[in-house]
C-alpha cells in the first residue's frame, strides 16, 4: 500500500503506507487530500480500513496537534519551573564518529545492525519501564513509538540494499535515518518537524551499540545546569533531581518527553535558548529561570543579585510550605487531611519524606517487576518495601500489589493477546490466577509489616468476591509467617465505577478505599488514558466523576477514603474532594508542600457547598469556573 500527497506545496512522491517514518515526511496536515494505492488480494480490505480511519478524523481531536516546536520558533521557552546559578555542564549529542572502513562481507554487516537494532530496542523498553513507574504510563508511551521506528519496514528495506551494494553497516543506518530526520526536518510543520530530533536520538541509539560506544550518552552524573541541544526522553529520565540544579536546550520544546519528566522531577528548563547556548564553555556560570524562560551566562554582578533574590524568594517560599509541611495540612476550620507521597521507586519514598508527606499513599510496586525477566524474589521484594518503609520513618506505606496484565505485559508472565488490554486480566484478576507470585508478595509485604505500619491495597477491584479471595492469600502468607502483623491494614484502589456504586458492600471487607482516578475517569467516561485522541474527555472533574466519588464517601460510612490519583495533586480539585469527604491526598513527591498549602485554605462547610454544586454541573470546565470563580 502506498500514500502519496495530492494537496499543493507538499511532496508529490508517494511512500509506502507501512512506514511511519516515510508517511511522515509526506508532511500531511489536517485537510490535506491524500492518495492511496493498494494491491493483492488483501487490498480492498486495507482500503476500506484507512478510509474508515480517514472518517473518524484519523482517530485525533480537532485541535490535537500538539504545540510542540513552538520553542524552535519563539525563542527561549518556560518549560519547568525553579530558578538556578550553576556551572555549564555540556552534554553532547553523543553522535559516535563513523569508522572509513568497515571490515566484513554485507551478510555479516546486516546481522551486526540487526542485533545493534536489538540491543537498542531492548534498552528503550528498560527506558519505557523506568519512565511508566517513575512518571507514568502516558509518558512512557513515547518510547513504544521508538521502538516502532526500529521496525520500520521501508527503513530496514533502504538500509539492507545500501549494505548489499558493499556500504558497511554503520555507514548505511546512518544515511538512511539522516536521510529521514531531514526529510522531516524540510516539513512546514512545527511539530512534524520536532520528531526529526526523535529519529536522529534513535538513528544515534542503534551507531552506539553498533560501534560499541556507550550505550546511552550518560546524564546520570551530570551536575549543575545542563545545557545540550536536546535531550532524549531515555536521557531526561537519568537525569538526577539532586544534582542537576537546571537544563537548558537549544532546541527541544515544552510539550516534549524530556520537558514532561523535569517538572515530575522539580528541575527547572527552558527549552529553545537557540543554538549560541552551545558555545558556553564548560564550568561557566548559568543562571535560569524556568518560569520566565531567562537564561543568562556569565551573569553580571547586578543580574547574578537579581537570580539570587528570586532563589532566596522561591526558596522561602519552598522552606516556608516544607516547613508548614511538616505539620499537619487543616483546613481553617480545624479538619485534618493527610498528604501522602505516590511512590514508584525508592528514589521517589526519600523525596517523599523529605517534602514531608504524612505517609505513602500508593507505592506501585510494577516497578521491581516490569522489564524484569524473572519475578523479583521474596528477600529481594522484602528489602525494597523496606527501604521505602525505613525513609518514611514510622509513618504509614501503602503498599499495592501488583498492578500489571493487559497493557502492561509482564516478560515472565506471558499473556493471550487481548482486544480490550484495559478491560481484560489486570491488576488483582492476574494476581488471584498466579498464586505463587501473589503470595511471594504478599509474605514479602507481611515480613515488612512486622516492624513498619504497612497497608496493603489491591488494584483494579471489581467485585466483592476478589477481596474475600486475596484477603485469603494475605492469611495464607500470615499463616506461613506464623502470626499477623499488628500494624496490617487492608485496602483497595477504586478504579472500577461499579466498585464506587458497590462501597457498601465492601465495608466490611476493608480498612479504607483509596480513588485510581486516573483508570476511575477512564472506565466513567470511556475515554482510553494516554490515547491523545479522547485525552479532553478523560477529566477527573467530569461531575460523573465526582458523583462516583461522592456515592463512595457516603457509602464508605466509617472506612476512611483517599484519592491517589492524579487529580489529587491538582489546586482546582483539592475543595471539591474534601468537600465530597476525602480525607487523604496522595501526590507526586514535588507536589506535596503545594497541596497541604492548598488544604489550609479551605474551610470545610464552604468546601461541602462548592462540592454540591460541583456535582450538578454540567461539565469538568463548568466544574473548574466554578472553583476558580474563571
Ligand atoms: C489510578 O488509576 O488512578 C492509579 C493511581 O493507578 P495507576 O495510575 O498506577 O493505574
Ligand atoms: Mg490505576
Amino acid at each position: 500500500m502506498r500514500l502519496r500527497s495530492l494537496t499543493e506545496g507538499r511532496s508529490a512522491e508517494d511512500v509506502s503506507a507501512s512506514s511511519m517514518s516515510a508517511v511522515s515526511t509526506l508532511g500531511a496536515r489536517q485537510g490535506d487530500r491524500l492518495e492511496l494505492s493498494a494491491w493483492g488480494p488483501d487490498a480492498a480490505k486495507a482500503r476500506d480500513a484507512v478510509v474508515a480511519l480517514a472518517d473518524r478524523g484519523w482517530d485525533e481531536t480537532a485541535d490535537a496537534e500538539p504545540t510542540a516546536g513552538l520553542g524552535r520558533e519563539a525563542g527561549p521557552t518556560p518549560a519547568s519551573p525553579g530558578v538556578a546559578i550553576g556551572p555549564a555542564h555540556l552534554i553532547e549529542s553523543g553522535r559516535p564518529a563513523l569508522p572509513d572502513h568497515e571490515p566484513g562481507e554485507p551478510d555479516a554487516q546486516w546481522t551486526q545492525l540487526t542485533k545493534a537494532i536489538d540491543l537498542a530496542r531492548a534498552d528503550i523498553e528498560q527506558t519505557r519501564a523506568r519512565v511508566a513507574s517513575t512518571a507514568g504510563h502516558g509518558d512512557a508511551a513515547i518510547f513504544e513509538a521508538h521502538a516502532l521506528f526500529l521496525e520500520d519496514p521501508a527503513l530496514l528495506d533502504d538500509v539492507k540494499a545500501r549494505i548489499d551494494t558493499g556500504e558497511g553497516a554503520a555507514r548505511a543506518w546512518d544515511a538512511v535515518v539522516t536521510r529521514t530526520a531531514e526529510g522531516l526536518a524540510d516539513l512546514s510543520d512545527s511539530y512534524q518537524r520536532g520528531r526529526a530530533a526523535d529519529v536522529r536520538s534513535i538513528g544515534d541509539q542503534v551507531l552506539r551499540q553498533l560501534l560499541g560506544a556507550s550505550a546511552s550518552i550518560a546524564t546520570g552524573k551530570a551536575q549543575g545546569v545542563v545545557i545540550a541541544t536536546d535531550l532524549t526522553p531515555a536521557q531526561a529520565a537519568q537525569l538526577d533531581r539532586h544534582s542537576v540544579q537546571a537544563v537548558v536546550l537549544a532546541g527541544g520544546s515544552p510539550t516534549s518527553h524530556a520537558a514532561i519528566l523535569a517538572r515530575a522531577y522539580g528541575i527547572p528548563m527552558v527549552t529553545g535558548a537557540g543554538p549560541q547556548i552551545l558555545e558556553v564553555r564548560e564550568g561557566t556560570l548559568v543562571a535560569v529561570d524556568g518560569a520566565l524562560a531567562e537564561v543568562v551566562i556569565d551573569p553580571s554582578g547586578d543580574v547574578l543579585a537579581s537570580f539570587r533574590d528570586r532563589i532566596t524568594a522561591r526558596a522561602s517560599e519552598l522552606a516556608a510550605a516544607a516547613e508548614a509541611a511538616a505539620g499537619a495540612a487543616t483546613t481553617r476550620d480545624g479538619v485534618e487531611i493527610a498528604v501522602l507521597a505516590n511512590v514508584g521507586s525508592v528514589d521517589d519514598a526519600l523525596a517523599g519524606a523529605t517534602a514531608h508527606a504524612d505517609g505513602a499513599g500508593l507505592v506501585r510496586t510494577e516497578f521491581l517487576f516490569v522489564g524484569k525477566a524473572a519475578a523479583p524474589s521474596r528477600d529481594e521484594q522484602e528489602q525494597v518495601y523496606r527501604a521505602i518503609a525505613e525513609s518514611f520513618d514510622g509513618k504509614r506505606v501503602v503498599l499495592r500489589t501488583l498492578d500489571v496484565g493487559g497493557d502492561k505485559p509482564l516478560a515472565f508472565l506471558p499473556q493471550a493477546a487481548e482486544a480490550n488490554p484495559f478491560l481484560g486480566e489486570r491488576g488483582i484478576r492476574l494476581t488471584l490466577r498466579h498464586h505463587a507470585l501473589f503470595l511471594d508478595q504478599l509474605v514479602a509485604i507481611c515480613l515488612v509489616a512486622r516492624d513498619h505500619p504497612i497497608s496493603v491495597m489491591f488494584p483494579m477491584v471489581a467485585t466483592v468476591a476478589e477481596v474475600v479471595a486475596a484477603r485469603r492469600v494475605v492469611d495464607e502468607a500470615i499463616t506461613e509467617l506464623g502470626g499477623r502483623p499488628e500494624s496490617l491494614r487492608i485496602g483497595i484502589m477504586v478504579e472500577v465505577p461499579s466498585t464506587a456504586l458497590k462501597a457498601a458492600a465492601f465495608v466490611p471487607h476493608v480498612d479504607f478505599f483509596s480513588v485510581g482516578t486516573n483508570d476511575l475517569t477512564q472506565y466513567a467516561l470511556a475515554a482510553e488514558r494516554g490515547n491523545q485522541a479522547v485525552s479532553e474527555l478523560a477529566d477527573g472533574l467530569d461531575p460523573g466523576v465526582l458523583s462516583l466519588i461522592a456515592t463512595l464517601c457516603r457509602d464508605a460510612a466509617a472506612v476512611p477514603v483517599s484519592v491517589c490519583g492524579e487529580l489529587a495533586a491538582d489546586p482546582v480539585a483539592v475543595p471539591v474532594l474534601i468537600g465530597l469527604g476525602v480525607r487523604s491526598l496522595s501526590v507526586v513527591p514535588p507536589a506535596v508542600a503545594l497541596v497541604k498549602q492548598r488544604v489550609r485554605e479551605v474551610n470545610l462547610g464552604e468546601a461541602r457547598l462548592l462540592a454540591e454544586k460541583a456535582l450538578i454541573c454540567e461539565s469538568a470546565a463548568e466544574v473548574r469556573a466554578l472553583v476558580t470563580g474563571r
